[in-house]
């Protein structure tokens, strides 16, 4: 790893931060300290916007044509791949994650750039059928200057679901990663260069959310924004986007329910109601964290969940286990604590894994823990957790089982796991969601699939080809031409 990470990437160059300021860059599995980070002010934020902004009203990437934007997406996206063992380990120092689930979202991360490059001159307008001697046809164009504020948990895939379709449809973007975990995203700019992108079109800059982070939300110079975070601070990224009119993408918390019932196929469902909860420490807006489980089916259900989670194994990256550590020592402690409460509120644990006795002990690591039955109105029934944190919720019958699903503030991704087909249609209808799997689940992988939430979960889409109406805005050609 030979990146400089502790310079911004502004006008198609390294930019020297304004103040000397650092934030350090920390190795979740080790706690130990392996770099700096630029703590960029609101003058380095200034300068990365107008930057975009120039090259969107002036720039070379202002006359770019679809088919172009197309080539050089898919071009960073075979550069990806061709770096791929690269992006990987430095995803996994600055994470913690397993080796195998950073080359997985470097192999994700590929996809976001294959996929949106073949979509970018495929984003057509249409024509409306309207008055005698009229013509209407409706255009899509880009909003502009897009800024992009993004999370901890999955940065390298998140560089490429949050930039890919705004660059696709012609925006010029501003990116503040999350300070725990920005080295990903300052090698992609790099490779963004590579690739062909002209100056100005990514700019990167990294600091902290409340000064950084909130300088570009606020930033007069930029038209649209995109969030991927926490609840909280997605509040305040829409009040900032409202003092300016502009409008913004919301992806927040999720407590997303496995709803098993009597009928299930238990042997396909226990492995991915498993995984769901542990991939990635838990640290996954979409994580299963709600078993719900039919109180008929209890007794045979649970022992076998017991069985599957009590061989879940934690570990560095290069050991490779189930999961890893925790990205940081306050999130840590913040999981730590929800297990302290729901043991102090007598909820039983009924399966706990393992920590690998070589992981570092000054490493930020959790037991994975499968937790109940809670109560429906204790914390860990209703709060999002962000950790290895499974709860167990029984419900009578398939009304209750909906109330259930949807007494929470989030509505994100939903499984149904049944073998009633009409049960699964109505199931699907009436869980608030914006994903819902039926006997299966994953909503990281599918980068075809329109994602987002509602509530406390967001609003918005990302994914697919909805991220590409998002990332843009219509306009309305009305002629008269008699
Ligand atoms: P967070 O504070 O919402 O961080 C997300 C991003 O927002 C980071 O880049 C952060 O900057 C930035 N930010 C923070 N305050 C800001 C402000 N006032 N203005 C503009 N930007 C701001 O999330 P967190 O504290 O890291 O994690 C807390 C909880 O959020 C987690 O426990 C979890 O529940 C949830 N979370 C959800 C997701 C998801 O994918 N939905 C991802 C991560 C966290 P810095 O962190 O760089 O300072
Ligand atoms: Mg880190």
């Amino acid at each position: 790893m030979k990146v400089d990470f502790s310079r911004n990437f502004i006008a198609g160059a390294w930019h020297e931060p304004s103040s000397p300021a650092t934030l350090p860059m920390i190795d979740p599995a080790t706690g130990k300290t392996f770099g700096q980070i630029a703590d960029s002010t609101e003058a380095d934020v200034d300068l990365a916007v107008k930057a975009a902004r120039k090259a969107f009203d002036e720039g070379a990437w202002g006359r770019t044509t679809a088919t172009e934007r197309g080539r050089m997406l898919a071009r960073l996206g075979e550069l990806i791949l061709a770096n791929a063992a690269e992006l990987s380990a430095i995803e996994a120092r600055d994470t913690g994650k397993p080796k195998s689930v950073a080359d997985a979202d470097i192999v994700a991360l590929a996809r976001y750039f294959e996929f949106y490059g073949a979509a970018a001159d495929k984003h057509h307008g249409e024509t409306i059928p309207y008055l005698t001697g009229y013509h209407v046809g409706v255009i899509h164009e880009p909003h502009g200057v897009t800024g992009h504020i993004l999370p901890w948990n999955y940065p390298a895939q998140m560089f490429g679901r949050t930039l890919a379709p705004s660059l696709a449809v012609g925006n010029a973007t501003v990116l503040k990663p999350a300070e725990d975990a920005s080295a990903s995203a300052l090698r992609l700019v790099e490779l963004a260069a590579e690739a062909g992108f002209p100056e100005g079109a990514i700019n990167v800059v990294t600091g902290r959310g409340a000064t950084a982070g909130a300088a570009l939300a606020s930033h007069p110079g930029v038209d649209f924004m995109s969030f991927t975070g926490s609840p909280e601070v997605g509040q305040i990224i829409q009040k900032l986007c409202a003092d300016h009119y502009i409008t913004c993408t919301l992806e927040l918390g999720g407590k997303s329910p496995q709803i098993v019932f009597a009928d299930a196929d238990f042997d396909a469902a226990i492995p991915v109601i498993v995984k769901a909860i542990i991939q990635n420490s838990g640290q996954t807006c979409s994580a299963g964290t709600r078993l719900l489980i039919e109180k008929s089916a209890y007794d045979a259900f649970i022992p076998r969940l017991v069985e599957a989670f009590n061989k879940v194994r934690v570990g560095s990256p290069e050991m490779d286990r189930d999961c890893g550590p925790i990205i940081t020592e306050k999130q840590q402690k913040r999981v730590q604590s929800f297990l302290d409460k729901a043991k102090a509120d007598g909820i039983p644990v009924l399966a706990e894994g393992t920590i690998d006795p070589g992981a570092d002990a000054n490493g930020f690591y959790v037991v994975p823990t499968l937790l109940g039955p809670a109560p429906r109105d204790n914390a860990l029934a209703r709060d999002e957790v962000f950790g290895p944190v499974l709860t167990v919720l029984p419900f009578e019958d398939e009304a209750d089982a909906v109330q259930l699903a949807n007494d929470t503030d989030y509505g994100l991704v939903a499984a149904v796991w049944t073998r009633d087909g009409a049960r699964q249609m109505r199931l699907v209808k009436k869980v608030r969601a914006g994903q819902v799997f039926v006997n299966c689940y994953g909503a990281g992988a599918g980068i075809e699939l329109p994602f987002g939430g509602s509530g406390k979960s967001g609003h918005g889409r990302e994914k697919g080809f909805a991220a590409l109406h998002d990332f843009s805005k219509t306009k309305t050609m009305v002629f008269n031409h008699g």
